[in-house]
């Protein structure tokens, strides 16, 4: 009998294809091995076979063999499968598409390259230039140098180097693969406040013995990451894996340093700033069980941990946790699934919780740890709200004047101010003063944002972008467009007007597009070579800025009127974060919020510091509006190059839906951006009782919705976090 087995192939294919195992080898479920598929040749996984299946009947003469086994390259392990496979079945996503992300470092499937370090051994040559000689004074410690840091650290360029290993004063010596992180936990650490110290045992003793889930919930400042870091050192000490998600990759750099502060060591990196090649070493350290702490974006949920002891999703109510491309999922709650299936503790750990999450802290399943004040003298900012009613700003400006006053006082006392406005660009919106015309994305619906650093008008949706024009492309007016409202880009050009000696800088995605920069111009701010910080949402999150006593929210109504359930929720929290950077060290920090809404509950619960009656009113509203976590939801998208066709055919999944009691269809409408590089959008929504198998419901309904044709597209989002 010919030995088969299933391989699952990093590919949109509907499951796993059996395979003949060469005769005379052996594979296990996990093994990475070559196989063919059509004219082509993949890198694929053994899987399992479901258990009690008996392997499929394929005609001897179609079945096809492993053409290899990689043996050099380490397995899966088996709780990664039990992963991917829950992974798939819970997002609907096909399994192979998991995998893919699984697989996301081709270096690691290649035998790894030697890498070699340089080392100083001989004399100087005889020629001796200025970088040489720096090269010579940086290596004269005796280390083995990796040839680029040691160019950096010179600051010559990598063609030095070479230079004096020709000439014999450099000596190249391959390099370890991995630097293991040596962790020395006997470092001092932070002597933690009573407060901390008690958060952190009970922190620790819940995370003791495997599986259990704790919802760290502390007031900005408070001191999460060094509570945090006690169950970190838990773990390694125990001889386990740590992992540590982060929702934004800016805030690394500062993380890392902590890291090595606290554990006297780097953890690895996995992020999408990372290099391919490190990627694959990264890859190839943690599924060898080499990496033992490693810092990431979600993806980094995906490494093939075999022995992971901890798992912390910080900032865990943040949005960046949710993908949507491709396999739609959300990293806290899939951490928390991991955490499962791999018997490991996990931390969901944030100023400002999720609903979901302090529902399951309330109900029991997590254990809530909280910390209501900051560390040491440090207080929370008081936060008022101006009426840009009563005390508007003066034409054509952003800034109220209780606001600009307040900016005054903080630059006149020497400290720094923080003007927040999440959007990006100059203007949202330029129209034509004579016509009326306004610039729209040809491919979207949706206006061109004017981002005049560019000089040019940009979709935020589809990436299309013009010159902007002298005249009017309608009526041939000249010198009448006009932008409207602001962006970061306006607010910084008031800022200037009003302060021109102050340092300022923008902080916005686009414009600090590497990380490189933003990382410089984060170091800036938090040294204080800056007085004024005007930032979209990528400020918000987690920085420390001790120099910051103000932040100044020019538009705090702008999340409110998206007509999506989360949209409260959201608004609280980037409120709350963004004012959390101000006053976390010595000096005294205030928020200041322009709305047209203070009646409004979400600003007044943050005016009056009362974050638990928010999240009640919150609460009890999903309660009685069936919302998750009270209830299930799944969005279905139906696109297609035409509007006809599109809803043509969401009517059709509509009519298709089987009927089930305690579940509802909403729809389909037409999508409120209704139209996205070209592609029409409706949607619909499935509501479920939180006791419903939404899964279960939506397999029985998918085989039903007639095949689609033609360009049109159907995705499901299950858990959706977008309604537009
Ligand atoms: P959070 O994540 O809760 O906002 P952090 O952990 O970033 O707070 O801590 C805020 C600041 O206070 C950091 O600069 C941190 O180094 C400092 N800090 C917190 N706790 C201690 C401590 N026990 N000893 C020394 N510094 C601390
Ligand atoms: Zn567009």
């Amino acid at each position: 009998m010919p030995v088969t087995v299933p391989v699952l192939l990093p590919l949109g294919l509907p499951g796993a294809y059996d395979y003949l195992v060469p005769e005379g080898e052996s594979v296990e479920p996990g093994q990475f091995v070559v196989v063919p598929l059509g004219t082509s040749e993949y890198i694929g996984v053994v899987w399992r076979r479901e258990e009690g299946a008996e392997p499929p009947k394929i005609a001897r003469k179609k079945l096809r063999a492993i053409i290899e086994i990689l043996h050099d390259v380490p397995k899966l392990p088996p709780v990664s499968l039990d992963f991917a496979d829950w992974v798939a079945h819970y997002t609907l996503a096909l399994p192979g598409m998991v995998l893919r992300m699984m697989m996301s470092a081709k270096g690691a499937f290649q035998p790894p390259a030697p890498r070699y370090g340089v080392r100083l051994v001989g004399d100087p040559p005889e020629r001796m230039t200025p970088a040489r000689t720096r090269v010579m004074e940086t290596a004269a410690n005796g280390l083995t140098w990796v040839k680029s840091s040691l160019a950096e650290t010179a600051g010559v360029s990598p063609g030095v180097i070479d230079g004096l290993v020709d000439a014999g004063t450099l000596e190249a010596e391959p390099l370890p693969d991995w630097h293991a992180l040596t962790l020395d936990l006997s470092r001092e650490r932070a002597k933690l406040s009573d407060a901390q110290a008690e958060a952190a045992s009970e922190l620790v003793a819940h995370s003791k013995n495997g599986f259990a889930v704790s919802l760290l919930d502390g007031v900005t400042g408070s001191g999460k990451t060094e509570v945090y870091f006690e169950a970190i050192a838990q773990a390694l000490e125990r001889g386990q894996q740590a992992l540590v998600l982060l929702p934004e990759i800016a805030l690394t750099s500062q993380f890392i340093a902590r890291c090595e502060e606290r554990f006297g060591a780097k953890p690895a990196e996995w992020h999408s700033g990372v290099t391919a090649s490190v990627r694959g070493r990264v890859w190839r350290a943690v599924a060898e069980n080499k990496a033992e702490l490693v810092v990431g974006a979600r993806s980094a949920l995906f490494l093939p941990f075999p022995d992971l002891g901890l798992i912390v999703v910080d900032e865990e109510h943040d949005q960046a946790y949710k993908q949507v491309d491709r396999v739609a999922y959300q990293a806290r709650d899939m951490a928390v699934v991991r955490g499962h299936l791999g018997n490991c503790p996990v931390i969901l750990s944030s100023a400002t919780p999720s609903i979901e999450s302090l529902v399951n802290a309330e109900q029991g399943r997590y254990r809530h740890i909280r910390l209501a004040t900051r560390y040491k003298a440090a207080s929370l900012p008081a936060i008022q709200a101006i009426d840009m009613r009563k005390a508007p700003p003066e034409r054509g400006a952003w800034l109220s004047p209780a606001l600009v006053e307040a900016v005054t006082e903080t630059l006149e006392r020497g400290e720094q101010a923080l003007l927040f406005l999440n959007r990006r660009g100059y203007a949202p919106v330029t129209l034509c003063r004579k016509c009326g015309y306004r610039f729209e994305c040809p491919n979207c619906s949706a206006w061109l944002v004017e981002h005049r650093f560019r000089r040019r008008l940009e979709c935020h949706h589809c990436g299309k972008f013009l010159a902007l024009p002298d005249e009017c492309p309608n009526c041939g007016a000249e010198e009448s467009l006009v932008a409207c409202g602001p962006g970061v880009e306006r607010i910084a050009e008031e800022v200037a007007e009003r302060f021109p000696d102050a340092r300022r800088v923008v902080l916005s995605s686009d414009m600090t597009p590497s990380i490189a920069d933003l990382r410089e111009t984060l170091r800036e701010i938090e040294d204080r070579e800056v007085d004024i910080i005007i930032g979209t949402q990528l400020v918000a999150k987690g920085h420390h800025f001790p120099g910051l006593a103000l932040v100044g929210v020019i538009d705090g109504d702008l999340g409110l009127a998206q007509g999506d359930p989360r949209a409260g929720e959201r608004t609280f929290q980037l409120m709350s974060q963004v004012t959390g950077r101000a006053g976390r060290d010595a000096i005294k920090g205030r928020g200041l919020i322009q709305t047209y809404l203070p009646e409004y509950p979400v600003i007044a619960a943050l005016v009056a510091g009362d974050c638990d009656s928010f999240y009640d009113r919150e609460i009890e509203a999903r309660r009685e509006a069936g919302m998750p976590p009270f209830g299930r939801l799944a969005a279905i998208l139906v696109t297609a190059g035409s509007r006809e066709a599109a809803e043509r055919y969401a009517r059709d999944v509509a009519r298709a839906a089987p009927q089930a009691e305690k579940i509802q269809v909403l729809g389909p409408a037409e999508a409120p951006l209704s139209v996205i590089r070209g592609r029409y959008r409706f949607r619909l929504l499935v509501k479920a009782t939180r006791e419903s198998d939404l899964q279960a419901y939506l397999r029985l309904w998918t085989p039903q919705i007639p095949k689609a044709r033609g360009d049109i597209r159907l995705t499901v989002d299950i858990d959706p976090y977008s309604f537009l």
